[in-house]
């Protein structure tokens, strides 16, 4: 069964990044310290931010995230917080390294998923990604959490480096029993931006005849999977959610951005100020939510336009669909 995963004024996440610091170099970070900062939260600032948080939406669905979230030696106590004020449900997204014993820290029952980050079917491709040994301690990372009885989840970003070894993924996922694959697509911002002729983004042509196959060939295992639109015809209709759904993101220099395509540059609409969430003073990224053009997603078009390469007779064969937009996959 396919589905596309709206908005929902219901639902709201919080993407919460501890800190920006890394033991990975990723190709494709969009980890930007200048615009994120470099300091790590003390868990008095992460409880205190959660707390107003959950004033706003306690039903929100916590992310946990960095850098790597698992080398804050308080993030157990930051998933039992969150479990304490009442959030919907509570995900670590990590490399893989697991740092500070995390497993031994939480239970099945404090998270409702740890989930990875993996860029390529082979080591060869992964590590070339994401740093050497990287494919390995990811694997081991799985098993671990998986021992354990936790619920995993894998990720893989999609971008011109990787994107033909997608549809063999899923007998790797099979063995690995990873209960959800989430497929996401290149952004170009912090180190994708750095070097504007590396070519990442992936072509309408090759997204739509890979991905959409790859995410039934892996559903067909038994396993979710979601993958972003990108691409909307262009009578299907389009919506921001920066408009129509509750999303934040959340940095450890207090910048809260409503939509992750807007992180590389200073346009947060709200900031933590001595722990009090407060709105930012226009311009901001709520200005551009609202402007209406043929090519969909405004953001997408001022920052990574590469994708929108493809027109017929002047006009936009593709609309940019929001990157947040997703289809789900079950069977
Ligand atoms: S593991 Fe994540 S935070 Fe670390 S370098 Fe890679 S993409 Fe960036
Ligand atoms: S990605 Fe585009 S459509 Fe989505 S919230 Fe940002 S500006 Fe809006």
């Amino acid at each position: 069964m396919k589905k596309t995963v709206a908005f929902s004024k219901n639902a709201a996440n919080l993407f919460f990044h501890l800190l920006t610091r890394c033991n990975l170099k990723c190709k494709h970070c969009y980890i930007n310290v200048k615009q994120h900062g470099q300091n790590t939260l003390t868990l008095e600032t992460i409880e205190a931010w959660l707390k107003v948080l959950a004033l706003i939406n306690k039903k929100a669905n916590v992310i946990f995230l960095g850098g790597e979230p698992t080398l804050h030696p308080d993030l157990p106590a930051a998933i039992h917080k969150a479990k304490s004020l009442g959030y919907n449900s509570i995900t670590v997204d990590t490399n893989g390294y697991l740092f500070n014993d995390i497993l031994s820290k939480v239970s099945p029952d404090d998270v409702d998923y740890f989930s990875f980050s993996l860029d390529g079917v082979t080591r060869k491709t992964n590590d070339m990604i994401r740093g050497k040994g990287s494919f390995d301690a990811c694997i081991r990372g799985i098993n671990r959490a998986v021992r354990r009885g936790f619920n995993t989840s894998l990720i893989y970003t999609v971008s011109s480096m990787n994107i033909r070894e997608l549809d063999r993924i899923a007998p790797l996922l099979k063995d690995l029993k990873i209960d959800r694959f989430f497929i996401q697509v290149i952004g170009i911002r912090g180190k994708s931006a750095e070097d504007r002729n590396a070519q990442l983004q992936v072509s309408p042509g090759d997204w739509l005849q890979i991905v959409p196959d790859a995410a039934r060939k892996i559903a067909r295992y038994g396993i979710t999977v979601t993958y972003p639109k990108v691409f909307l015809n262009p009578e299907e209709p389009f919506e921001c959610a920066g408009l129509v759904a509750d999303n934040y993101f959340i940095f450890p220099n207090g910048r809260v951005y409503r939509c992750p395509l807007c992180e590389d540059y200073p346009l947060h609409s709200m900031l933590f100020k001595d722990n009090a969430l407060i709105d930012t003073p226009r311009i901001n990224e709520n200005d551009f939510f609202a402007l209406d053009i043929d090519e969909g997603c405004v953001m997408n078009k001022l920052i990574q336009p590469d994708n929108l390469s493809d027109r017929l007779e002047g006009t936009t064969q593709y609309k940019i669909a929001c990157c947040m937009l997703k289809e789900e996959i079950r069977e």
